[in-house]
């Protein structure tokens, strides 16, 4: 369901991807771990070209983006990367709920502005959404008064109101309390049950290694190793990720 070519991506102090080729099947959960700034936020924004690669492509859903080194961005190329980052959702460390909103008109927001989506329609979406996410009774809640773990909640069924066809995460639970964890992953192992295709930064290693399909370990701007997360545990091929690894067993 996305296929990735040849990416790069360099910023002024140097190369963060470097020519990273990979594949994701649909219903496919992939975990990404890896060390601090060895590129894998850069590689999630790159995937729904929230940030623009330098070359290569990338393909969601039947939807090509793809540049080769030095191109100027045409507008047919800005036409694909919007027709792209509507089949991705994103979900962020920092929840980035509208404060002044409750979590239905959070919610419904999107669907209306974006969409044109009539009002009772995306009043009925929202609070399907926030059923999927065990937040039924919380609709005219605002945000301030909700744990992180609900607000990070409320943030996975926004981005799941637009419908895409791919959620990536970049370290949703990492600015949670220890108990708040938990209910976080529980709902991305709900939505792979149900077939979504999902990718995960993650430092959570219980995690990766018990609900992903398979890890990925990035190191320099390189996928390093992919694997299912109890061999890459148990029999880990490559020095860098053995090293990395030893970290946490
Ligand atoms: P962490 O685990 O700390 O979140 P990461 O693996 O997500 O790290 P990235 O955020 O992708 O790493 O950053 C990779 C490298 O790219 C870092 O050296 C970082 O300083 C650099 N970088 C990232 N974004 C930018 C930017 N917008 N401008 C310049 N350099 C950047
Ligand atoms: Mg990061």
């Amino acid at each position: 369901l996305i296929i990735i070519e040849n990416l790069c991506k360099s910023f002024e102090d140097g190369d963060v991807l470097r020519n990273i080729s990979f594949t994701i099947r649909e219903g496919d959960l992939a975990s990404i771990i890896g060390p601090s700034g060895c590129g894998k936020s850069t590689f999630l924004r790159c995937i729904n070209c929230l940030e623009l690669m330098d070359s290569g492509s990338v393909t969601v859903a039947g939807v090509t983006v793809s540049r080769k080194p030095g191109e100027v961005p045409s507008d047919e190329m800005l036409q694909k990367v919007h027709e792209l980052r509507t089949e991705v959702g994103m979900v962020f460390q920092s929840y980035n709920l509208f404060p002044n909103k409750n979590l239905l008109q959070n919610i419904m927001l999107a669907p209306m502005v974006v969409k044109g989506m009539k009002k009772d329609e995306a009043h009925e979406l929202g609070m399907k959404m926030l059923e999927k996410v065990g937040l039924k009774g919380f609709a005219q809640k605002y945000p301030s008064t909700l744990s992180g773990g609900q607000s990070q909640r409320a943030a996975i069924a926004r981005a799941l109101a637009m419908n895409p066809r791919v959620m990536l995460y970049d370290e949703p639970t990492s600015a949670l309390d220890p108990e708040l964890v938990g209910e976080v992953l529980q709902v991305m192992k709900d939505l792979d049950a149900e077939g979504m295709t999902q990718i995960i930064v993650t430092h959570e290693m219980k995690f990766a290694k018990d609900a992903s399909d398979y890890i990925i370990f990035m190191d320099k701007g390189e996928i390093v190793e992919y694997e299912d997360g109890d061999i890459l545990f148990a029999n880990p091929k490559n020095d860098r990720t053995r090293a990395f690894l030893r970290h946490f067993v």
